[in-house]
């Protein structure tokens, strides 16, 4: 798929015409991707950087209804993010996760009680099931001890799902080039190429990979512009004016052991009281997120602010005092641009999260929204599509190819958590990754649910160019172990360094390379360095 020579062979075969070229490989254009690959369309998918590079490797991990949509009577968008979280969840299990979130209850509290309780009631039936349950004061301390128990009088408890962003991402994209689809990621569209009429009908793409310095126009019958909060600079070259507001979302990241927590839990900021989360993802804990405007180019790093960390800060420590956390505990962060639809809300958490969908000068644009309803958005957006393709082509919603095979784990002695995370990361490659796998690697990293072998599987088989596409999107150990996981470094490099053919110089540019991504943008103080690696 992404084996030896994959990226030159692609460069060498762009000059051709394509039914369809999406630009942007998160997974808006992941989605869209997907579908125009299962509708036999001769697709290639662009990223001017890493795929998952931009907002989907930074979300909060939620695969999600909205359950706070139907404060505001969003009846119609809840039901749909809750059809499809269920979807997900039965279609990639074990990538896909159930996951139970408390909403702790206080003397204080805004929320009018009976309204929240018929709310969950119907986020229930909307998923046909009844999951939701109430709980009293000390049966909520004893599902989460480290509540804040100061005017707590009870609390709910109901499911939503978590994932791995990035991971999700490719997977679907390699459902795709499976089926016969192209990607190539570190291709930027620094151009769109129009006809006479002023229709856009290609892509002038720049190898951004900073390994070699070429250029190809690619022509397709249709260009999708998924490019997320990039989204209005791809427009800008039609001289479409701008439409998106991009709002900066930031995370903190914590050892299981400093926060543990079994579950969500839903938190209420004291300052403003915002809905906020703190959840157990992949062997550590989050919390987050803000909501600010981001009002530098997206082009520019994106990181967490001081006065974002300080502000999240405040919110662990008013709901978990016990537990006094501050910045020496945090082991990483990370922030993401939310791109939605400027209406001039004067409170950008008021402004409109639905997605759109704009044909213009035939770029179709395909932006806001959230992952959890990436095939919708994806049919949404092809349906557009259609008078520039080939005529009987319908996009509705696909019946899934996720398809978790059976794989017998007893060979490889490792226990059933092991082989759940595996599953659900390798999906129908499972087999293979652990024929490919050296036994002493089948082992986990720390405490963490990665094992060893994925770090070589991901450098041998994942589209990997440069040390950060590893180490923070395929195997996310940049945000998971202290320090950007450098205390693990050698052995890191005695895994990836042969398998990628990286002499010593190469490698001491990627360490270099990769240690300024992570201070600047993941590190517990990250710095705004204006790094030169983000290339759009
Ligand atoms: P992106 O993931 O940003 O992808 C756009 C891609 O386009 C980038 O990789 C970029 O490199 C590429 N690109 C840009 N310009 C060019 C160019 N010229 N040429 C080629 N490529 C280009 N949703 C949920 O469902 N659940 C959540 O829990 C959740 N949490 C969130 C938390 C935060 C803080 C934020 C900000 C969003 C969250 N969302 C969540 C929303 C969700 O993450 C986004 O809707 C989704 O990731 C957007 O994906 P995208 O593919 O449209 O954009």
């Amino acid at each position: 798929m992404w084996g030896p020579g994959w990226r030159d062979r692609l460069w060498s075969d762009l000059d051709q015409d394509w039914d369809v070229i999406v630009i942007g490989g998160g997974i808006t254009g992941a989605g869209v991707f997907r579908e125009a690959v299962q509708k036999k369309l001769k697709v290639l998918l662009v990223d001017a950087n890493d795929f998952s590079f931009g907002t989907s490797s930074k979300s909060s991990k939620m695969v999600h209804g909205g359950f706070r949509y139907l404060k505001n009577r969003q009846y119609g968008v809840t039901y749909e993010a809750v059809c499809e979280r269920e979807w997900m969840l039965k279609e990639a299990p074990n990538l896909v996760t159930s996951l139970a979130f408390a909403v702790p209850d206080y003397q204080a509290a805004r929320r009018v009680r009976w309204e929240f309780a018929a709310g969950l009631v119907i986020y229930d039936l909307m998923a046909l099931k009844w999951a939701h349950r109430k709980f009293d004061r000390q049966q909520l301390l004893r599902l989460c001890p480290q509540l804040n128990p100061a005017g707590l009088t009870g609390g709910y408890l109901y499911y939503d799902a978590e994932m791995d962003d990035s991971r999700l991402v490719l997977r679907i994209l390699q459902e795709a080039i499976a089926a016969g689809g192209s990607a190539l990621n570190y291709a930027s569209v620094d151009a769109l190429l129009r006809d006479r009429s002023g229709k856009v009908h290609g892509v002038r793409l720049r190898d951004t990979s900073g390994l070699n310095d070429r250029a190809q126009e690619c022509r397709a019958s249709v260009v999708i512009n998924a490019a997320g909060p990039w989204s209005d600079a791809v427009r800008s070259q039609i001289a479409a004016p701008p439409r998106l507001r991009k709002l900066r979302g930031s995370h903190l990241v914590f050892c299981r052991a400093d926060f543990p927590l079994q579950q969500a839990v839903t938190l209420v900021h004291p300052s403003d009281h915002r809905s906020m989360f703190a959840l157990p993802w992949e062997g550590v804990t989050l919390i987050g997120t803000t909501d600010l405007d981001h009002t530098v180019s997206p082009s520019e790093n994106v990181f967490a602010s001081d006065q974002e960390i300080e502000y999240i800060l405040q919110v662990l420590n008013a709901s978990f005092p016990a537990l006094e956390l501050g910045r020496a505990q945090i082991i990483s962060t990370f922030s993401g641009l939310r791109p939605v639809i400027n209406t001039g809300k004067p409170n950008p958490s008021q402004e409109s999260r639905a997605h759109v969908v704009w044909d213009e000068s035939g770029l179709i644009t395909i932006t806001g929204g959230k992952l959890t309803t990436f095939r919708i958005m994806a049919s949404e957006a092809l349906q557009k599509a259609i008078p520039y393709l080939p005529t009987g082509l319908e996009f509705k919603l696909r019946p899934p190819i996720f398809d978790p095979p059976p794989c017998d784990f007893g060979q490889a002695n490792i226990d059933a958590f092991a082989a759940a995370h595996l599953t659900g990361r390798y999906g129908c490659n499972v087999e293979d990754f652990l024929q490919a796998s050296l036994p002493a690697e089948l082992k986990p990293i720390e405490s963490l649910p990665n094992l060893w072998a994925e770090l070589r599987w991901a450098a041998r088989n994942e589209g990997v160019i440069h040390l950060d596409d590893l180490l923070l999107r395929r195997v996310r150990l940049g945000l998971l172990l202290p320090d950007g996981a450098a205390a693990w470094m050698d052995q890191i490099k005695s895994i990836i360094q042969p398998e990628l053919g990286w002499d010593e110089s190469r490698w001491l540019s990627e360490e270099n390379r990769y240690r300024q991504v992570w201070l600047s943008s993941y590190s517990p103080s990250p710095e705004d360095t204006r790094l030169q690696t983000v290339c759009v």
